[in-house]
C-alpha cells in the first residue's frame, strides 16, 4: 500500500526537505579542491543534527554481511554512482561528486542528490551527464500530479536519458518516503513492467534518475561494502528531489525556500 500524507504531515516533510536542501547548499559550497570527503560528511552532520534533525544514511543497515552505512552523507566519486563512503581523500579538480543525503526532522524524512564537477566545469560529455540528468528529473517530476500513473514519471525520465545518450542505471531505483526513508512504491527511471499505480494526491516520492555516459549497468565491487560503481568505469551522476504529489500539481520539497536552486 501506497501511505498518503496529510497537509499537516506535508508541512513537516516540508520542513524536513527545506532544512535538507540547507544542508545540501552549504556542503556543496565546501566542495572544492583539497577538501575531504570526510570533511564534508562532518560538515552537513553538524548542520543537520544543530538544528534538530538526524543524518538518515547515519548507521542505516547493510545487506548481508555489509557494515552499517559509516557516514552521514554519501559521497560517490567519478564512477561511483551511489553509496561511496567518505574518507580522508582529498577531492580533485576536474572529479565528478555526487552528493546524496538525507535528513530526519519530527520523525519526517527528506532525501536528495546532487553531482557536481569540482573545481569548476567539466569536459563536454561530463557537462552533458549533468545537464541531462538534472533535466531527466524535471522531465519525470512534471509527471507527478494526480490522474498519472506511476509509469508516467518512468517514461519520462527514461526518454530524457536516452535522448541525452545516457545509460540509465535501472538496477536502482527512486522510492516512496515518509516516517520512513524507504516506502511504496519503486520509482523505477525506464518504462517497467508490473504494478503501475494511479498517483494521487498526499503521495510523497523520492525521484532519482541516476545515468552514466556508458551502458548504465552498475556493480557491487566489494560485496561486503557499501559503493556502487559503473560495470564499465565510466562517469555517474545522480539528481534528486523529494517531491510532493498535491491536488495541483507537484511541489519539490527538497527545496531551500528562497528561490535559490541548489
Ligand atoms: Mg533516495
Amino acid at each position: 500500500m501506497i501511505p498518503l500524507k496529510s497537509r499537516d504531515e506535508i508541512s513537516l516533510m516540508r520542513a524536513s526537505g527545506r532544512l535538507l536542501a540547507r544542508c545540501m547548499r552549504e556542503v556543496l559550497a565546501h566542495a572544492k579542491p583539497g577538501v575531504s570527503t570526510l570533511e564534508l560528511d562532518i560538515i552537513a552532520d553538524e548542520f543537520l543534527r544543530s538544528r534538530g534533525a538526524v543524518p538518515s544514511f547515519k548507521d542505516y543497515p547493510g545487506g548481508d554481511g555489509c557494515r552499517p552505512f559509516p557516514g552521514s552523507i554519501c559521497t560517490s566519486l567519478n564512477s561511483v554512482v551511489v553509496h561511496g563512503v567518505p574518507d580522508r581523500s582529498l577531492l580533485k579538480s576536474g572529479d565528478v561528486l555526487s552528493i546524496d543525503m538525507g535528513a530526519i526532522l519530527d520523525g519526517w524524512h527528506s532525501d536528495m542528490a546532487r553531482t557536481v564537477v569540482i573545481g569548476g566545469s567539466g569536459s563536454p560529455d561530463v557537462e552533458r551527464l549533468l545537464a541531462v540528468t538534472r533535466e531527466a528529473f524535471y522531465a519525470g517530476m512534471l509527471k507527478a500530479r494526480p490522474g498519472n500513473r506511476l509509469r508516467d514519471i518512468s517514461r519520462a525520465v527514461q526518454e530524457v536519458l536516452k535522448g541525452g545518450s545516457l545509460g540509465i542505471v535501472t538496477q536502482l531505483v527512486g522510492h516512496g518516503i515518509g516516517t520512513e526513508m524507504h516506502e511504496e512504491p519503486e520509482v523505477p527511471n525506464y518504462v517497467f513492467r508490473g504494478p503501475n499505480p494511479r498517483l494521487q494526491a498526499g503521495m510523497v516520492l523520492a525521484i532519482e534518475p541516476m545515468s552514466t555516459l556508458g551502458r548504465g549497468r552498475v556493480v557491487w565491487k566489494d560485496e561486503s561494502d557499501w559503493p556502487v560503481t559503473t560495470a564499465d568505469g565510466t562517469m555517474a551522476a545522480h539528481y534528486e528531489n523529494t517531491v510532493a504529489v498535491l491536488e495541483d500539481g507537484p511541489e519539490i520539497l527538497t527545496s531551500t525556500g528562497d528561490d535559490e536552486e541548489v
